[in-house]
């Protein structure tokens, strides 16, 4: 599962990941932190990737 470490996040920013995900599984909320639908993710790990923060993270659960 594909989680958002807060820590990380500067949530300042229009997310990048946003257009990124190939099958848009990633919104932000009114904080500007990411949001990622686990309906949608496909756990191709481009978010974990791309984030220059390193604020994607891929875990186990
Ligand atoms: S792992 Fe892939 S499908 Fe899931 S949120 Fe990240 S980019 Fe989208």
């Amino acid at each position: 599962m594909i989680q958002v470490d807060k820590n990380l996040c500067p949530h300042n920013h229009v997310c990048p990941l946003i257009r990124i995900c190939p099958v848009g599984a990633i919104s932000q909320d009114a904080e500007g932190y990411p949001v990622v639908d686990h309906e949608l993710c496909i756990e191709c790990e481009e978010c974990v990737r791309t984030c220059f923060k390193k604020a994607m993270v891929s875990t186990d659960e």
